[in-house]
C-alpha cells in the first residue's frame, strides 16, 4: 500500500500544504504579506546564505521564508503542485506567460548568440523575438513546420553562425494553426551543436496542450513554458505564466526572476491553487466537446477545412508527430470558412453563447479572427506563409454542453 503512487489529479487538493502550520485550515490561506519574521538574527543570516548561494544547503535544511519577491507559501505550494504534471524538478510562476517567456529568453541568450525558433508562435513571442532580441544583438532564425530538421540544419549552417547557436525554441501545437513540431528531432539537432562547455538549450511553449496532453521534458526538452492564463488558470480571471525544468536551469530562471521581480502575487497564486483542483476534469471535458465540434465543422458545407489534431490524415508526417508526443487532440479548433473576412466576421457576429474574445483554455468557449486580432502585428508576408488569412477563425472550446456549442455554431453558419 505504501508504494502506491498517486496521480497528479489526486494530489491537487493537498500536495505541499501542511494544515498544522495554518491553524488546521483545510485550504491554504492567502499569505498576503510582503515579509516574514526571523526567529533570531542567526536564522535570518542562514536563510540569506542559502538564498544567495553563499554556501551549500545542509541535508536537513530548508530555505526559510524571507520576503515575498523571493518566496511565499502560496507560490511555493503552487510551484510544487504544477511540477507533478510534467514530472519536473522545479517550477517558477510569473506575472504572465510573456514574463515567463521573456525571462527565459533573456537568461539564456546573450548578444552575438543565435536563436532558432519555430513558426508560427504566439503574437507576443513573435514580436519579442523579431523586434526586441535583435535590438540587443541576438540573431534569430525562424523555421516552419514543413521544414525538416535536416533542412533546418542547412539553414543554420548557411548563417555562418552555427557555433553561436544557443537555443532552439518551439511552440507546438502552434497558435493559431495547430501545426506540430517534432520535439525529439529538434532536441537531437540541438545536441549536435552542444559542446562540453556550451549547451544548446531546447525550450517548448506547451500552452495549447498543457500540462495534461503533452510532456516536452519527457521528450528531452530542457524547459517547458506555459501561459497559465489559459488552461492552468482556466477561468479567464487572471494572467500568469510558468516555467519548468531541472534544478540547474530553474536556479538560473529563478535567479533572474528575483531581480526582475516578475513573480506572481500571493493572491494570484491562491487563485491558481483553486484552478489546479479541477484542471483534469475541465480539460477532459473540453477535449471531448472539441472532438464533437470539430467533427461537425469538418462536414459542414460552408467550411473549407478544419485544423484539429483529431482530424489529421493518418498518412501525414504531422500525424506521426502527434502519435509520438500528444495524448489527446486538445480543445483548440482552427477553421477556414469559405469566402473571406466578410464571411468570417458574419460568422463571429452571429454566434450565440460563444463570445468574440482572444485568449483560450477557459471554461467558456471563445472565438476570434487571428489575422486581424492576435496575429495582426505579424508581418503580412510572414502571415501568408503560415496561412493565417482572412478565412481563418480560431475557437477555444469550453466546458458547456457539446450540443449547445454545436447549435450556437450551426445557427451562426446559417446566417453567413
Ligand atoms: C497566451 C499565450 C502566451 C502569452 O501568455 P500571457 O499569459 O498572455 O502573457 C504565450 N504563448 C501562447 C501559446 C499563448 O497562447
Amino acid at each position: 500500500m505504501s508504494a502506491h503512487k498517486f496521480n497528479p489529479e489526486s494530489l491537487m487538493m493537498s500536495y505541499g500544504y501542511k494544515p498544522e502550520l495554518s491553524e488546521g485550515a483545510i485550504k491554504c490561506p492567502i499569505f498576503q504579506t510582503s515579509t516574514f519574521v526571523f526567529k533570531t538574527a542567526e536564522e535570518g543570516k542562514a536563510f540569506f546564505e542559502i538564498a544567495y548561494g553563499l554556501r551549500e544547503k545542509e541535508q536537513t535544511e530548508e530555505l526559510g521564508l524571507i520576503y515575498s519577491r523571493l518566496n511565499n507559501p502560496n507560490l511555493e505550494i503552487l510551484e510544487s503542485r504544477l511540477s507533478l504534471w510534467d514530472q519536473a524538478d522545479d517550477c517558477a510562476f510569473f506575472e504572465s506567460g510573456m514574463a515567463a517567456i521573456s525571462t527565459v529568453l533573456l537568461e539564456f541568450l546573450k548578444p552575438g548568440d543565435l536563436l532558432v525558433y519555430s513558426n508560427p508562435v504566439y503574437g507576443g513571442t513573435d514580436h519579442f523575438v523579431n523586434h526586441y532580441l535583435p535590438s540587443i544583438g541576438v540573431d534569430v532564425l525562424g523555421f516552419h513546420p514543413d521544414e525538416s530538421p535536416s533542412e533546418v540544419k542547412k539553414m543554420i549552417e548557411a548563417t555562418g553562425k552555427s557555433d553561436k547557436l544557443a537555443m532552439i525554441y518551439m511552440e507546438t501545437p502552434a497558435n493559431p494553426t495547430n501545426d506540430l513540431i517534432d520535439i525529439e528531432a529538434f532536441v537531437e539537432l540541438a545536441s549536435q551543436y552542444s559542446t562540453s562547455d556550451k549547451k544548446v538549450f531546447t525550450v517548448v511553449d506547451n500552452t495549447y496542450m498543457g500540462p495534461l496532453w503533452q510532456h516536452p521534458l519527457q521528450h528531452g526538452a530542457d524547459m517547458v513554458l506555459y501561459s497559465a492564463t489559459k488552461y492552468i488558470g482556466g477561468h479567464s480571471d487572471l494572467i500568469a505564466g510558468a516555467v519548468l525544468g531541472n534544478q540547474e536551469v530553474m536556479a538560473r530562471v529563478k535567479g533572474l526572476r528575483t531581480f526582475l521581480g516578475n513573480m506572481i502575487s500571493p493572491n494570484t497564486a491562491w487563485l491558481l491553487l483553486r484552478s489546479l483542483e479541477t484542471l483534469k476534469v475541465r480539460m477532459d471535458k473540453q477535449t471531448l466537446n472539441a472532438q464533437k465540434v470539430a467533427t461537425y465543422l469538418n462536414a459542414h458545407p460552408k467550411i473549407e477545412s478544419v485544423n484539429y489534431l483529431g482530424l489529421l490524415n493518418e498518412d501525414s508526417e504531422q500525424y506521426k508527430i502527434y502519435k509520438k508526443q500528444c495524448t489527446s487532440p486538445g480543445a483548440m479548433i482552427t477553421l477556414y470558412i469559405k469566402g473571406g473576412e466578410k464571411e468570417a466576421f458574419q460568422f463571429l457576429n452571429n454566434l450565440k453563447l460563444i463570445k468574440i474574445a482572444v485568449s483560450l483554455g477557459g471554461t467558456e468557449s471563445l472565438a476570434q479572427h487571428p489575422m486581424t486580432m492576435t496575429h495582426a502585428g505579424v508581418e503580412p508576408e510572414h502571415r501568408k506563409r503560415m496561412k493565417i488569412n482572412e478565412q481563418m477563425v480560431r475557437i477555444s472550446i469550453g466546458v458547456e454542453d457539446a450540443d449547445d456549442i454545436i447549435w450556437a455554431i450551426s445557427q451562426a453558419l446559417d446566417k453567413v
